[in-house]
């Protein structure tokens, strides 16, 4: 049976007003996370994931404005929210992570002097019942010597652990929904991989949602149970993880895949897609793809493609699939 959504993300549209103009950086970008589920936000550079998962928490840096849509969490829109009310959700039940953990813990306090803050900031516990939750989070996240690492300085320990204390630090206080944005992507491929198990392990054992941020299929196919591939701020294709990348309707998406190294075209050059991402102040026509498609048509200039469902749970944004709705 489908799992409930826990975040449900709709028609969102972010845009940051500069002196060049207004820049479009989520364009509509709808999607869910179900509880228990690692869903899988992919795409390149400057497709709207980061600003979406800092929309979520209602982190868009200035001048960046959340212009439309809504963000259900537990069926409440988190856009109407009060800011103190932003202040518990952001890191009690909603936690982010990003891909220095260096530079988001604070290098002059210890481990577990920030922790323990943390946890007391939102859970009523004394000093020692907070020390016991972080010596146990620590364990949790495979952190080796658990009281030792509550005693050390974040540049004591290795990109690994960093990023392992900073997962134990962003689910210390029970958080439901953790935003990982491109969480192993300043790690060696080895420490990578156990991140990625770890983030596995926490779904499975702590029924975690995650919504993992990433410009590599690799990781989605090693870690997702859905994906959604981004493109110019709203998804272009969405489903099941296999499904996407091994049944894929969408040219992009078709595109994205093809650009992957494999053992099967050693020696050919790799296939870039033609052109590039377009720019957030002035993005194309009807389908922002449509400068890139080897497939487009008249209508694609003219107007941009809704989601459509093709079966099951896959959904595309395509004008190919118009006829084809279920
Ligand atoms: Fe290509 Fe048209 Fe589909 Fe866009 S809608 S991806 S331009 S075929």
């Amino acid at each position: 049976m489908m799992a409930a959504p826990l975040l449900s993300i709709d028609k969102l549209h972010v845009q940051f007003r500069t002196y060049a103009g207004v820049v479009h950086a989520v364009n509509g970008m709808s999607f869910d996370v179900r509880k228990g589920e690692i869903f899988g936000l992919v795409g390149e550079s400057g497709c709207g994931k980061s600003v979406t998962g800092l929309a979520i928490l209602r982190m868009v840096p200035h001048p960046g404005q959340i212009s439309a849509g809504s963000i259900l969490f537990h069926g409440e829109d988190l856009l109407l929210k009060s800011k103190s009310e932003m202040q518990a959700i952001r890191g009690g039940r909603i936690a982010m992570i990003f891909q220095d953990p260096s530079a988001s813990l604070n290098p002059v306090f210890t481990i577990g002097n920030q922790i323990t803050r943390v946890i007391r900031q939102h859970l009523p516990v004394s000093r020692d019942e907070a020390k016991e939750r972080a010596l146990s989070m620590f364990a949790a996240v495979g952190l080796p010597d658990p009281e030792n690492i509550f005693h050390t300085y974040p540049h004591e320990l290795s990109g690994g652990l960093q990023q392992r204390a900073m997962i134990a630090l962003a689910l210390s206080t029970g958080a439901e929904l953790l935003v990982a944005d491109e969480p192993t992507t300043a790690l060696d491929v080895t420490i990578q991989a156990q991140i990625l198990v770890l983030l596995a392990e926490l779904r499975d054992k702590q029924g975690v949602s995650i919504l993992l941020i990433t410009h590599n299929l690799g990781v989605v196919a090693e870690t997702c149970d859905r994906v959604g591939v981004a493109y110019a701020g709203s998804i272009v294709e969405m489903g099941d993880t296999e499904d996407v990348l091994y049944h894929m309707k969408h040219p992009y998406t078709h595109g994205l895949l093809a650009a992957l190294p494999h053992p099967s075209r050693r020696g050919q050059l790799l296939q870039a897609i033609e052109g590039n991402v377009p720019n957030g102040l002035a993005l194309p026509s009807g389908c922002p793809f449509h400068p890139r498609c080897e497939h487009v048509m008249d209508v694609c200039r003219e107007k941009k493609p809704e989601l459509v469902c093709l079966g099951a749970e896959h959904l595309v944004a395509c004008h190919l699939y118009d006829e084809q709705r279920s």
